[in-house]
């Protein structure tokens, strides 16, 4: 990932897809469809495959990485959390990864460890090994060397802390974000934001961080496109994301409307897309969008924010290619 970035023109623009493997045959069939289209249409710089927190979803997830590396020859992330999981789990994720060919992981810790939160006297050792995603960078950088390039997460809102510490303030990441810079990452992946003075803020934070860690690593901000009323307050709900009053009531007036909801919704996105395209970039500036796997609301946010490359010959060619492999 960060070879490719590194490739593009300084004051480039480019985008990355979040994908989840799907629960039935059915649904990845429908998954790869979609995905060959949306890689033909929307050319993302890379994709990223979520993993299931403690592997309920490895074999999916490692599935769908290898549709979208092997088959659609996009560069891959791979999603990877270290909580609750043994090291076993691990260590076969990593070699599975590295058989199919893909070079990136997304380092995270996942749920809470079980030992942290429930079972204090220690009798469950599963996470002797991992307490925080730091620990896997660590790991990673220690068995795999520069392999593979290495995502971790933050949160321009701060992460909400665990049930047994609760707190929501980036400040108090910090320091634990720059510890994990240091032990090995090369690029910063966001939690979805609608608040984009909360995201300028942050990253100006990072930037001007004393310790300097910041100063030109990639910062991609996480962006969800708005698909319907339901599911905006659902999932912001779930990862404590705010939705700044003049924007829930934008959608507010349409809510019964899922189209019309879609409509405003990419005027929402595309309005914060803009505005961090106005911040000042060490490097050229990326945008991650949460696609919940569907297709239409992300494609009009690109097309409104002027993020699709154009088309060359060459990835035309290789496109036809791979869908003769894959009809075949
Ligand atoms: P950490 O960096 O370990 O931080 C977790 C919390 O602990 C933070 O509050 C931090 O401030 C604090 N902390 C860190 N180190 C220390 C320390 N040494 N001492 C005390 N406190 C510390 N989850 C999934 O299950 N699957 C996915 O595919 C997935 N993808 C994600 C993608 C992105 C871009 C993001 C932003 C999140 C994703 N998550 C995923 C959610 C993530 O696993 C959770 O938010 C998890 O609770 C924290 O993960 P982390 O890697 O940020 O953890």
């Amino acid at each position: 990932i960060t070879d490719k970035i590194a490739g593009l023109p300084q004051d480039a623009h480019y985008f990355s897809l979040e994908f989840f493997p799907p629960k039935t045959q059915m649904g990845s069939a429908n998954l790869q469809a979609r995905l060959e289209r949306m890689v033909h249409s929307l050319r993302p710089l890379f994709v990223t495959v979520t993993w299931g927190a403690g592997g309920t979803t490895a074999a999916k997830s490692l599935e769908l990485a290898e549709i979208c590396q092997r088959q659609l020859q996009l560069t891959t992330c791979l999603h990877l959390t270290c909580t609750n999981m043994n090291r076993r789990l691990i260590d076969e994720a990593l070699e599975e990864a590295k058989a199919l060919g893909i070079r990136n992981i997304l380092a995270l810790r996942g749920d809470p460890p079980r030992s942290e939160e429930y079972n204090i006297d220690g009798s469950d050792d599963s996470n002797k090994d991992f307490t925080w995603a730091v620990d896997l960078v660590r790991y990673i950088r220690r068995v795999h060397g520069d392999y593979f390039c290495l995502g971790v997460a933050a949160y321009p809102e701060g992460h909400p802390g665990d049930s047994f510490h609760e707190h929501q303030d980036p400040a108090y990441d910090l320091p634990y974000l720059v510890e994990k810079t240091k032990a090995g990452a090369d690029f910063i992946m966001t939690q979805l934001t609608y608040d984009l003075e909360a995201y300028k803020k942050f990253e100006a934070a990072l930037r001007n961080h004393e310790s300097g860690v910041f100063k030109t690593i990639p910062i991609i901000p996480g962006l969800m496109p708005i698909q319907s009323y339901n599911i905006l307050t659902r999932v912001t709900k779930l990862c404590h994301t705010k939705i700044p009053p003049p924007i829930l009531s934008r959608i507010e007036q349409v809510k019964a409307n899922d189209e019309a909801v879609k409509k405003v919704g990419v005027d929402i996105v595309a309005e914060i897309v803009n505005g961090i395209k106005g911040i000042p970039s060490p490097g050229p500036r990326g945008f991650h969008f949460y696609t919940l796997n569907l297709e239409k609301a992300v494609s009009f946010v690109l097309e409104c924010c002027d993020l699709i490359p154009p088309l060359t010959e060459e990835s035309d060619d290789e496109f036809d290619t791979e869908v003769a492999i894959t009809m075949s």
